[in-house]
């Protein structure tokens, strides 16, 4: 990290921004040039093996990635942040960085659909085998490991059910056994979880979804927590994997996130005040048979949410019974968008079983708790009251009947 700043608070710490050393400017500018002018001195530093800090090509980074990296580990509060061009880039990153030929890992069996397939179908091609267990369930993790076993992988809260993992006994087995904690904070965001605090040792982040907040950008992020893994291995990371893969974040759309990650605590805070308002609404409403948000009494982990995070989320599901069911609520809806992605200032919805997971086949996506009647929403940060009212409208065109 360039910039050494006190301990403030999520707030201060996302607001916070040097001014530009060169203009005094006090929002950062964009440097789309790909190719930086040596002299003499900075000749001599890259020849010296300094790359993090110069200016070099593209591809290595620039000068805007360095400015979102330090603001997202302050707000992470991590050692150091590694962007990359997408979240699903800080997945594969992570993974290739961390494992070789005859590695195994072992993987929570609800996580976002694009790494589950690459965990399950591409990994094993490179001689990476992955074993999927309930890893809420911490008896089952522990009879998961092999004496290869080098890494342990699961979501902070996982999609499209909000299962939330506890994060202390994985924590504690790593330590035990060595090996490396990685959790995708993505459907948390810093702003809800800050799992480097808990013991894990690499967060992932698609900052498309809550950091950008907006719908706009893609991009993504690991974050480091020094301990069992050496303070330069972002550094070795970027240079080794992510370099080599040709994945790094482009100019605007790091200036893009770092935009969004200053007003990122504010979003989130009425996002999950909203959700929590929802899943509340939902769930009193006679044509919903179950819904799924951490915050709820009947969540099967609300206990260990409530001792685990401040805020329980801005994301929720809902089942009405069946997929077609599903369908009708979601296009009858006006002010919330039936759409892909999350964690932006619109209030998204969208069919879980037949969408994201379409490619799963239905019994693992039973297993991981995905029924067809399922619709999910991020919460967005409009009204409450006209969002009740727009899911009260759409849920009336299932008649009285209730239920299936
Ligand atoms: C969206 C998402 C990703 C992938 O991020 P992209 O920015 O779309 O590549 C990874 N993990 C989770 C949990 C996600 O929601």
């Amino acid at each position: 990290m360039t910039d050494t700043t006190p301990p403030w608070s999520l707030a201060s710490a996302a607001v916070y921004q040097a001014p530009d050393a060169a203009t005094g400017a006090i929002a950062p500018p964009i440097h789309v040039s790909s190719s930086f002018q040596y002299d003499e001195a900075i000749y001599q530093e890259v020849v010296a093996g300094a790359r993090e800090t110069v200016n070099i090509y593209g591809r290595c980074g620039n000068p805007g990635e360095r400015l979102f990296q330090d603001h997202l580990a302050r707000v992470e509060g991590a050692d150091a942040v590694l962007a990359t061009a997408s979240g699903m880039a800080a997945v594969t990153t992570t993974l290739f960085g961390l494992l070789k030929q005859g590695d195994h890992l072992v993987c929570d069996w609800t996580t976002y659909s694009s790494t589950h397939e690459f965990l399950a179908h591409r990994a094993p091609d490179f001689g990476i085998e992955t074993t999927f267990v309930d890893m809420a369930d911490a008896a089952a993790v522990r009879a998961a490991l092999r004496p290869e076993t080098k890494v342990l992988y699961f979501e902070a809260i996982a999609n499209p059910t909000m299962k939330v993992v506890p994060i202390a006994p994985l924590a504690a087995l790593a330590e035990e056994r060595g090996l490396v904690l990685v959790c995708d904070n993505t459907f948390a965001s810093p702003a809800v979880l800050r799992p480097l605090e808990h013991g894990v040792d690499l967060v992932i982040e698609s900052a498309s979804k809550f950091i950008g907040g907006h719908n706009d950008v893609i991009g993504g992020a690991i974050a480091l927590r020094a301990g069992r893994l050496p303070a330069d291995f972002l550094e070795r990371l970027r240079w080794n994997t992510m370099v080599k893969w040709g994945a790094p974040i482009a100019p605007f759309s790091a200036w893009l996130l770092d935009r969004g990650l200053q007003t990122l605590p504010l979003r989130v805070e009425r996002q999950c005040e909203n959700a929590a308002g929802l899943a509340a609404f939902l769930e009193a409403h006679p044509a919903v048979e179950r819904v799924c948000y951490p915050g709820l009494p009947s969540h099967p982990q609300h206990e260990i949410a409530k001792a685990q995070m401040p805020r329980f989320g801005a994301m929720l599901a809902f089942d009405v019974g069946s997929e077609p069911r599903a369908l009708a609520v979601v296009t009858a809806l006006k002010l919330a968008s039936f759409a892909a992605s999350l964690g932006g200032v619109r209030t998204v919805t969208q069919i879980p079983g037949t969408m994201a997971f379409l490619d799963i086949p239905e019994a693992e996506r039973a297993r991981m708790g995905i029924t067809p009647g399922m619709v999910r929403i991020s919460a967005g940060i409009e009204a409450l009251e006209d969002l009740q009212q727009d899911f009260a409208q759409a849920l009336g065109v299932l008649g009285t009947g209730g239920g299936r």
